[in-house]
């Protein structure tokens, strides 16, 4: 074995995903695969539960009993974190930019429902929620706690870390399945996820491309921030990563009206599946990375090219919230 993943294999872990997780072939979409992340049990599941994994485990290792992280209301990454705090005897400070909603749904629910104890920044700028973060770890620690910040959204080098195991897993799951995708579909909102994909592509040499549609930000900065995190995890294993060997295409088309608002395109691709596959996407990241897939595939762009994965990275507590009630 390559000395980085003898070092990857030795990172703590929690031990609460419980992994392989499916690798199912669709129903009715001839080519296509898809990476059931969304299945993982623990914390109501989803990429984000894979990630917390490890970064928790550092927190404990580091002696750390209250985790401190934020996001949106709607954020899928609290709403973890609260799961794997409580599941793992730590606290759970959680920030929400924005003020308190009128109704508390969703994500928000599920963790307070976990037991995350919740503050609002008051302002509508995602970045406040940084300061807060920093105010409330001080807060903790002039209490006599040991707090561990997790950055905004969870992009962090630790949880591409995780999705790089993600990917070694995969590749073990296709060569036993005899499948060789040409194509790895994903969201992208902080990058962590497919830093973590590009990364492993690169250590592996897996010859698919990869399709990541961002939810967020322009595709220039989405691919400059995971460019960052998957360098910094490399780092952290002491590989030298051949990151432009990978072939990536950074797609900006499907954000419609903005990080966190539905999109028809969006929608449409979430009743598709949901009908056809009993899969249940999310209106935020897969119900548009999935209508980026689709739309490409209108356009001819896969025939050719051969089987696709789609890497299903939950998002489900979203389908229960106003903001999505124009889907159904
Ligand atoms: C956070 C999230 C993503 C994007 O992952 P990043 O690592 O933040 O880019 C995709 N899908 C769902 C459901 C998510 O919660």
């Amino acid at each position: 074995m390559n000395s980085w993943a003898q070092r990857l294999d030795a990172l703590p872990r929690l031990g609460l995903v419980e992994t392989p997780t499916p690798l199912e072939p669709s129903r009715r979409q001839s080519r296509l695969w898809f990476k059931r992340d969304d299945l993982i049990a623990a914390g109501f599941g989803g990429n984000k539960v894979r990630a917390l994994d490890l970064v928790v485990a550092d927190a404990r290792r580091l002696g750390a009993d209250t985790l401190v992280t934020g996001a949106g209301p709607l954020s899928n990454h609290v709403r973890a974190t609260a799961a794997v705090a409580s599941l793992s005897g730590l606290a759970c400070r959680a920030v929400y930019w924005g003020a308190p909603p009128q109704r508390v749904q969703g994500n928000h629910r599920l963790a307070a429902l976990f037991g995350a104890e919740i503050h609002f920044t008051g302002e509508s700028d995602r970045a406040s929620v940084d300061a807060v973060l920093e105010l409330k770890a001080r807060e903790t620690t002039a209490r006599g706690g040991a707090p561990y910040i997790i950055p905004r959204g969870g992009a962090c080098p630790l949880a591409a870390l995780a999705h790089l195991r993600a990917v070694q897993e995969t590749l073990a799951q296709c060569a036993a399945r005899g499948v060789a995708p040409a194509c790895v579909a994903m969201a992208v909102g902080g990058g962590a996820t497919l830093a973590g994909w590009w990364l492993g592509a690169a250590l592996l040499g897996a010859s698919w491309r990869i399709d990541a549609f961002s939810v967020s930000r322009p595709a220039a900065e989405a691919r400059m921030r995971a460019r960052r995190l998957a360098q910094e995890a490399a780092d952290i294993i002491g590989a030298r990563a051949p990151l432009d060997d990978v072939e990536l295409c950074l797609f900006d088309d499907v954000i419609g009206a903005g990080y966190g608002l539905p999109s028809q395109e969006g929608g449409q691709a979430i009743r598709e599946m949901a009908r056809a596959e009993s899969i249940l996407l999310d209106p935020i990241y897969t119900g548009k990375a999935m209508a980026g897939w689709l739309a490409r595939r209108a356009h001819g762009e896969h025939a050719a090219r051969g089987d696709s994965l789609f890497l299903h990275t939950g998002g489900a507590p979203a389908l229960f919230t106003d903001a999505a009630q124009e889907d159904a």
